[in-house]
């Protein structure tokens, strides 16, 4: 009777869950073995379950990676079910490719089954930082219904001298490469490229048709990850939001961040106050890219602080 009491009561609940949220997560084949997530071009919001960012996996001879779990268990779970639809393999690693939360609040899915979970250090220590903050954040918008069972796990470190930026890792029976260029996006990215597919996952670093969020950027070590990125063998892009895509699309991000720069380097040096940049933020070339022009307001006000601190910092050796 108890029994039933509580699998009634279980079927409530994920009545109640499956009437709030996107349905169904659909995995996009991208090569072979390799599959892509595609979230909305929005920020998190109650309408769209927090569902706005790229994910994926990979499968190998013998077990699945994956990289990014979403904002939420329930999210991490309809990651699980999708990769469960496509195989039978287990699921050996989590990589979260950065410390937003809409990119790792999923990862006790999987750590609740013994799945390794795994990101830089600066992702590690950032998560310890400010996971719980960011948690009441999505908690506030998305409501405590949407986040039951989300729990924060904190991931354990990669190698940065054994596998970061040298040669492929092997890891259920699939050859990737792990790749940290420092500080962009954030402090923490990581991007993963499939060795036998050229398929890159590109985290965080590689915004199409949406404007980056820059809250936690640095725009010239960005800029100088993306250059590198540009360097390797890839032959599909899957980027941290936006469609899949053509390698040389990571010039979108790049050509955004360069103009960026260049534009408040100009006024930076013009004498001209943040109040004055913020009334000059037009770049009309991407005006058409979501969450232009809060998203784009923000990151004028944030980059002009950057080359402030720069300059202080320059000047109290
Ligand atoms: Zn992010």
């Amino acid at each position: 009777m108890k029994f039933i009491a509580s699998a009634c009561l279980m079927w409530l609940l994920l009545m109640g869950a499956a009437a709030s949220g996107p349905e169904l997560l659909e995995p996009h084949k991208v090569a072979e073995g390799v599959y892509a997530f595609i979230g909305a071009l929005e920020d998190v919001s109650a309408a769209n379950g927090g569902n706005v960012i790229n994910s994926g996996f990979i499968i190998g001879d013998d077990g699945v990676i994956v990289i990014d779990t979403g904002v939420n268990f329930r999210h991490g779970e309809k990651i699980h079910a999708a990769i469960k639809s496509k195989t039978d393999k287990p699921v050996v690693l989590v990589l979260n490719t950065h410390p937003h939360p809409e990119n790792v609040l999923g990862d006790s899915v999987f750590s609740k089954l013994g799945v390794r979970v795994a990101a830089t250090p600066a992702t590690v220590q950032a998560m310890k930082q400010r996971c719980e903050v960011c948690y009441k954040h999505v908690n506030g918008i998305l409501g405590e219904a949407a986040m039951a069972g989300t729990e924060i796990v904190i991931p354990e470190q990669l190698d940065e001298r054994a596998t970061l930026r040298q040669q492929a890792i092997e890891v259920g029976g699939r050859k990737v490469r792990l790749l940290h260029y420092g500080w962009g996006h954030t402090e923490g990215d990581l991007a993963v490229l499939d060795v036998k597919t050229g398929v890159l996952f590109a985290g965080g670093l590689v915004s199409l048709d949406r404007i980056p969020v820059m809250m936690q950027a640095k725009v010239k070590p960005w800029i100088a990850a993306l250059e590198q990125l540009r360097k390797l063998p890839i032959k599909i892009l899957v980027p941290g939001h936006g469609p899949v895509a053509r390698p040389k699309r990571i010039n979108d991000t790049l050509n955004y961040l360069r103009d960026l720069l260049k534009s408040i380097e100009k006024q930076y040096r013009a004498g001209d106050s943040v109040f004055d940049a913020l009334r000059h933020t037009e770049m009309p070339a991407y005006r058409n890219w979501a969450l232009y022009p809060a998203t784009h307001l923000l990151n004028v006000q944030h980059v002009y602080s950057e080359l402030e601190r720069a300059e202080f910092q320059g000047s109290v050796k």
